[in-house]
């Protein structure tokens, strides 16, 4: 690595992007080239012999990667969830990148394991969590790249500790609890940790109820399960679910957890984030009643991606589940009596699934000095505020209705369907698919889709680090439009 070929090279990149944020809204937000297979045509078949300049290489980013890219960082993007990038997360990432070094045991850069202890622990302040989740509790957090990395080890967790109990050929009576709002992560997880299929529960939820999880269904199918010979092993709660952003009673959830031994997690990948505004921190009332949490400060939190924080009421459990102890790992400097390195030492390696990790809690470290708390509650907030506006807009048109309450910044909405038997009802809905399909092959905006109870419905998810009140102005004039030529067309 030569320091002023990597200053040079530095330095184009960030103009590169510094000119990329400038234009970012003049880019269609989806892919404008759909067509699969397009790169590889523009692309040589084979790598070159020798390098090639900086400039020519950018110029092929230019001229054949990025009309191929949907520009998540758009201000017009309201698709999925918010992926955040901010001048903060960029710089804390461009550190630890720049750094490059690799905190899987303690003593393999100190300071880095140390930072991530930190960072995890403001983090649980900021968004009420109990004390048991700091490690000044006997809890602790680590920073993975994903939600999903971070459910399969609880979930590995818990299925240890359960075996621990009832001895390893349980395993196939072991039982998994979510709701059909929940992320198919679990699913997936559940079946990576060797849990049958068959075993995963899938509970009803209702517009009734907000499309939340209810306590009484759950303890329902767990006495109806134990009834049966199964173990109830784990339960999963969300806050703010991906299809509508519904809520979990977590305090009800964990009780029925807390009766029937299982463990309780709680998902906040997306509304986590909201949880550093006060008025958000009573849709975690409960969570003490926890095992594990997780949230996603890539989401909405201005972290550029990856990073998940997971926290742990009990680091050994997580730990005993994913610990090796390689005599090359030890961690020698700091072993005390026993070969047991101290408590402060934490060695991230036991708490997820890879050895090698990201030095990720510079960035997040980052994020939380340049914008602190109180900037950063104000950005939630100017979401929230905008996703607002727009519910009242649509409520404000009778040709529209909201779909499912709104409780963060997601706004789950369709054009009304006249009535229908209930015979015909299906999830088909081509007025709804053809207003989103408008709309986002416009270029102007890009939203994506959930269907709930047979009804297509379009999610416009704000978050955007650019987006302004403009820009969700701009959709809904684009919403408005659309729906017009399509009904007029009827
Ligand atoms: N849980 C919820 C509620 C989500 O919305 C998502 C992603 O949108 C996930 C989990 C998965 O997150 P990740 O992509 O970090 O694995």
């Amino acid at each position: 690595l030569d320091p002023d070929t990597f200053a040079a090279d530095s330095a184009a990149i960030v103009d590169f992007l510094a000119g990329y944020y400038r234009d970012v809204d003049k880019y269609p937000v989806r892919a404008a080239d759909l067509e699969p297979g397009r790169l590889r045509k523009l692309l040589p078949e084979a790598a070159p012999e020798w390098g090639e300049p900086m400039e020519r290489i950018l110029d092929d980013v230019r001229r054949d990667v990025l009309p191929g890219l949907t520009h998540w960082q758009s201000p017009s993007f309201f698709a999925y969830f918010p992926m955040n990038a901010s001048a903060a997360g960029f710089a804390g990432e461009m550190l630890s990148v720049g750094l490059n070094v690799v905190p899987f045991v303690w003593v393999a850069s100190p300071a880095a394991a140390e930072l991530e202890g930190v960072v995890v622990d403001w983090m649980a302040s900021l968004v009420g969590l109990p004390e048991r989740f700091l490690f000044s509790g006997g809890g602790g957090g680590v920073l993975q790249g994903s939600t999903c990395e971070a459910v399969v080890c609880t979930l590995a967790a818990a299925r240890d500790r359960a075996l621990g109990r009832i001895g390893h050929e349980g395993i196939m009576k072991l039982v998994v609890y979510a709701s059909d709002q929940t992320h198919a992560t679990f699913q997936k997880g559940a079946r990576l940790v060797g849990i049958p299929p068959a075993n995963f529960r899938v509970i009803r939820t209702t517009a009734a109820s907000g499309y939340a999880l209810a306590a009484g269904a759950v303890s329902a199918a767990v006495e109806d399960d134990v009834a049966h010979g199964l173990v109830p092993l784990y339960l999963c709660a969300t806050m703010g679910t991906t299809g509508l952003g519904a809520v979990d009673p977590v305090r009800e959830l964990g009780e029925v957890a807390r009766r029937h031994g299982m463990w309780l997690h709680v998902d906040a990948a997306y509304a986590g984030s909201a949880a550093i505004c006060p008025e958000y921190q009573g849709y975690l009332d409960g969570a003490e009643l926890a095992d594990s949490v997780s949230m996603n400060p890539h989401k909405w939190f201005l972290t550029n991606m990856d990073c998940c924080c997971l926290w742990v009421a009990s680091p050994a459990a997580l730990n005993a589940a994913l610990s090796t102890d390689p005599e090359y790992l030890k961690n020698v400097v700091v072993a005390g009596a026993g070969g047991k390195p101290q408590a402060a030492a934490i060695d991230y390696k036991d708490w997820q699934i890879s050895l090698s990790r990201r030095f990720r809690a510079m960035k997040l470290w980052f994020v939380l000095r340049r914008y602190g708390a109180g900037g950063m509650r104000a950005y939630i907030r100017r979401h929230v505020a905008m996703a607002e506006w727009f519910e009242r807009a649509v409520n404000a048109d009778e040709r529209f209705e909201v779909v499912a309450p709104r409780r963060f910044s997601l706004v789950c909405f369709r054009l009304r369907q006249p009535p229908r038997p209930s015979s015909e009802q299906s999830d088909d809905d081509d007025v709804n698919r053809e207003l989103l399909a408008a709309v986002n092959a416009s270029g102007q905006a890009f939203m994506t889709h959930f269907v709930v109870d047979g009804k297509f419905v379009i999610r416009l998810a704000v978050g955007g680090a650019m987006t302004e009140m403009r820009h969700v102005r701009d959709v809904w004039e684009l919403v408005q439009r659309t729906a017009e030529q399509l009904l007029q067309r009827q």
